[in-house]
């Protein structure tokens, strides 16, 4: 399936960095942080960028979300942020969930409630650069 429009759910700085590079790839980005700061240092560069809490069903629906190929929860410290976001955007029929995880147990409660992807940022990228300082001819990707 071709993703084409991104919610970022959580503008840390994760999800600062996911929609920037996909904005960069040419895709639409949504961007969605209940801190005021984080969204009007990325509302020029991303597609759309607004404050809102994700954890509210209404304004996740007010917002669209429904309509975006993939959206990404990219809350970490916030564990029962990022599970109420996942589980609202599942049930409101976003094709692919993907959530950032920041423990193993988080992880597993993302997957009970059917994440599509997880992404655990730290343990992923260790693996990435033993890859890349034991293979430097690897495209980076
Ligand atoms: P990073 O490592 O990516 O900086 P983090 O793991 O420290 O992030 P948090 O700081 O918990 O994660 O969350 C990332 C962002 O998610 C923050 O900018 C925070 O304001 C936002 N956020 C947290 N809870 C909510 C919520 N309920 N609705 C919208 N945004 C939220």
């Amino acid at each position: 399936m071709k993703m084409n429009q991104f919610v970022i759910i959580g503008l840390g700085r994760f999800g600062s960095s996911l929609g920037k590079e996909l904005i960069k790839l040419g895709y639409e980005v949504l961007g969605v942080d209940r801190d005021e700061e984080k969204v009007q240092e990325l509302s020029h560069i991303l597609t759309h960028a607004v404050v809102a809490d994700a954890t509210e069903e209404e304004v996740l629906r007010s917002i669209g979300a429904r309509n975006f190929d993939c959206g990404v929860v990219a809350i970490g410290d916030d564990i029962q942020a990022s599970i109420l976001a996942t589980i609202l955007l599942k049930d409101l029929g976003v094709k692919k969930v993907v959530a950032k995880a920041v423990s193993d147990l988080h992880g597993r409660v993302l997957e009970r409630i059917g994440v599509d992807r997880i992404i655990y940022p730290e343990r992923d990228m260790g693996v990435r650069v033993a890859h890349q300082l034991v293979s430097p001819n690897l495209l980076d990707y």
